[in-house]
């Protein structure tokens, strides 16, 4: 727990904390992926044909003259995004671990989690992963609906959510998590409530759950402009949130973030790096090296705050402009 600081002036009051210099959290992006999502708009690139080899040796030069410019002391949460760092094979895996042990300290007790999809993680890879010192896995899972994964363009059914899930714990994780989507295209609600279900029969520790926004330069960011994105209607997607929510409490995980559930002591210590605007350093394509990144990821999330008060607004008011049922006492 960071201490507060004093301010040196006659009004010394208590104010924000201090930011613990050099960062102690790491980020590092792997922008490939087997195809991209329908609904993507994150730095990444369809991997067949990509010069992934190049991308790592620039990523090792990277992350050598990071730590010669700003050298870490100890790095106690690591994030491996993208993209799909599993899309890498088990040779490239293990050299690019190799490069991240070599240049960062790591903590005894450090957090690494590496994004992985279902349907790209084998033993093999896992078997890298694990000796290569990641300890934390998050599955994009997004739905147990495989017609609904299908219409969102990814590339995995929801089998291989169960099997890349029992592959990762005789691979011996334990931290594992999956995220699910909502408010997806012709999603209905029992259909979020079934892929809960399904989800929570995996019995994790973590999960993380997001609404569908619509970027622009994306597939449906087209079709939206031309009316031909069949999104829930605003009430079914609040619906689904608030479902999320009470199931997810019900079986014993806390809301600790906006879109994050975890039981107590697995929640993601490198999410709350960010939610605190603590430090921040990066290596790869969107490298994130200064707080300013962090206020980015808390805009984004005061603009999802924003977004939800304005429709649990709009629910409010509909409530409270209904027809009201009157009690008759006799
Ligand atoms: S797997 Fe993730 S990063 Fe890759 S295209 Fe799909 S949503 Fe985007």
């Amino acid at each position: 727990m960071q201490q507060p600081v004093k301010i040196q002036d006659s009004n010394a009051v208590t104010k924000h904390p201090v930011h613990q210099w050099p960062p102690r959290a790491l980020y590092i992006h792997i922008p490939f992926c087997t195809n991209k999502c329908f609904y993507c708009d994150f730095n990444s690139y369809v991997a067949a044909g990509q010069p992934i080899d190049a991308y790592l040796d620039a990523l090792e030069n990277e992350m050598k003259l990071t730590v010669k410019e700003l050298p870490p002391t100890s790095i106690d949460t690591v994030f491996v995004g993208g993209g799909t760092p599993t899309v890498l094979t088990p040779p490239q895996m293990s050299r690019f671990l190799a490069a991240v042990r070599r240049y960062f300290p790591l903590a005894d007790h450090v957090e690494f989690t590496m994004e992985a999809n279902p349907g790209t993680t084998d033993m093999a890879k896992l078997q890298a992963m694990r000796e290569g010192g990641v300890n934390r896995i998050s599955f994009g899972a997004q739905s147990f609906d495989d017609g609904l994964l299908a219409g969102i363009g990814r590339i995995h059914a929801a089998q291989d959510v169960v099997q890349s899930i029992e592959n990762a714990k005789a691979a011996g994780f334990t931290n594992l998590s999956i995220d699910l989507m909502f408010g997806l295209p012709n999603q209905t609600l029992q259909q979020l409530t079934d892929s809960v279900e399904k989800a929570l029969q995996l019995d994790l520790p973590h999960y993380s759950l997001y609404s569908l926004k619509v970027e622009e330069n994306t597939l449906f960011h087209r079709l939206y402009e031309r009316g031909e994105l069949p999104l829930p209607e605003e009430d079914v997607e609040l619906a689904m949130y608030q479902h999320l929510m009470e199931r997810l409490g019900e079986a014993g995980y806390r809301h600790y973030e906006i879109s994050n559930f975890a039981r107590s002591g697995c929640e993601s210590r490198h999410n709350t790096t960010y939610w605190r605007n603590e430090l921040t350093t990066g290596s790869g394509l969107v490298r994130t090296v200064t707080r300013k990144a962090n206020a980015m990821s808390i805009s984004k999330a005061c603009s999802l705050i924003s977004t939800w008060r304005s429709k649990l607004y709009r629910v409010w008011k509909r409530i409270r402009s209904a027809p009201r049922k009157r009690w008759k006492i006799s």
